[in-house]
């Protein structure tokens, strides 16, 4: 089944109170809707600024290290024999992954608001690192939310963050995971409003953040669209990624949504597989509600209690998805599956031996759903998987899990 053509004008969302359709919208303590909405006018103007946009492509190219390749698997292809498949290639930036497009946007508007003090939440360490990154390169003041579990299980994260100089504070509250990181770092910046910002980590949370944070990664389908084209002379015919709040997805689709025939598929944690608390695919087992900010779907029970989700990557392990996602699906424009930690484990040692790359467990996911297309699809067809970030943050978990199997 083709995915429906949109006649949607993709930059008409969202609307000006965040609302992508029935999604998104601004769901906070009357103490932070003044901030959120000097955030959106302040990320309005710099959005128009040609200056700003020239400085922030010279740290993107410079700092960052983009473009990023997209490149041909011939391993991985020859191993579906169907479809060929391309990896764009954001685990070569700088920090291993895509967050790094986002931390130094928000850095760069931080500094243009006069704001000196950075917060962030993070759950694996990924996005704390990038916004470490990001904050010592600008001389900012970085303090880094992160659940005290999280923090045991990412022991080099969280040195990797205080190396570069930021201020990482453990959670006890709760699960002592992301959601709880991200209600900490909510707290300090209704505190600290004025001295603050808060770099939010996904196209999540309440308006401008799931427009502002999609928008710094556009990049990421706009340099794909012009990569593919100059490769093959012609548009994919489908895009994989994966999901956990959406900001790799909505960063490779966003500049193909009005392309009728390319379809696109984001991939959703899958865990131990669709019961109560064995997984994190919000699409698959969750229901309409609203969470930290953001109406969305998301795995609650009949109560509306947020119910516990797993997911071997923990950048995928969050109980809600991105609100414009929501959107898409519902037209049809966009399609989910999801991938299970087994599958994740094999096609993580796969790609590893195939291509010599060795990819984070999050973005195997998406590589799951890629083998699984590619085998289905022609040697014409053509299909783009967003390898979000490498591996080297999840050898050692991977070599326990393997361990304890054999
Ligand atoms: C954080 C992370 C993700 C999930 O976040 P999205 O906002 O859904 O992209 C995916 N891949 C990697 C490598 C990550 O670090």
């Amino acid at each position: 089944m083709p995915s429906k053509p949109d006649t949607l004008d993709r930059f008409s969302l969202p609307d000006a109170a965040g609302h992508f359709g029935g999604y998104g919208g601004v769901f906070v303590p009357e103490t932070l809707m003044t901030a959120l909405s000097e955030l959106a006018a302040a990320y309005e103007v710099a959005r128009k600024d040609p200056k700003f946009q020239a400085e922030l492509r010279h740290y993107l190219k410079e700092f960052a290290g983009r473009p990023t390749e997209l490149y041909f698997a011939e391993g991985l292809t020859k191993h579906a024999g169907g479809a060929k498949i391309y990896l764009k290639r954001e685990d070569l930036l700088h920090t291993g992954a895509h967050k790094i497009n986002n931390a130094l946007a928000q850095a760069l508007l931080a500094k243009r608001m006069g704001k000196k003090r950075i917060i962030a939440e993070t759950g694996a360490g990924q996005h704390g690192v990038a916004t470490a990154a990001a904050c010592a390169k600008f001389g900012l003041e970085c303090v880094v939310y992160m659940g005290a579990h999280d923090m045991a299980r990412q022991a080099l994260n969280v040195f990797r963050m205080r190396l570069m100089g930021a201020e990482v504070r453990g959670v006890e509250a709760g699960q002592k995971t992301l959601k709880e990181a991200i209600n900490e770092a909510m707290r300090d910046w209704v505190t600290n409003v004025r001295t603050t910002h808060y770099i939010l980590g996904t196209a999540y949370g309440s308006h401008p953040y799931p427009m502002m944070v999609r928008d710094f990664h556009r990049v990421i389908g706009q340099e794909a669209k012009e990569q593919i084209l100059a490769r093959e002379g012609r548009l994919p015919d489908e895009l994989i990624a994966c999901v956990g709040g959406g900001s790799n997805a909505i960063g490779l689709f966003f500049e193909f949504l009005e392309e009728p025939n390319v379809r696109m598929i984001g991939v959703e944690a899958g865990g131990r597989g669709i019961t109560q608390g064995a997984h994190a695919a919000r699409f698959a087992g969750g229901r309409l509600g609203v969470l930290q900010g953001c109406k969305t779907f998301l795995l609650q029970n009949a109560d509306g209690q947020i119910e516990l989700t797993h997911s071997v990557s923990a950048g995928l392990d969050y109980a809600a998805v991105g609100p414009e996602h929501a959107f898409y699906r519902e037209r049809g424009r966009i399609e989910f599956a999801y991938a299970t930690d087994d599958e994740v484990l094999e096609v993580f040692q796969l790609c590893s031996r195939l291509e010599g790359i060795i990819p984070a467990l999050e973005s195997t996911h998406a590589l799951v759903e890629g083998l699984k297309r590619a085998k289905q699809l022609g040697k014409d067809k053509v299909i783009i998987v967003n390898l979000s970030g490498r591996g080297d943050k999840d050898v050692e978990q991977v070599a326990k899990i393997l361990a304890a199997k054999s």
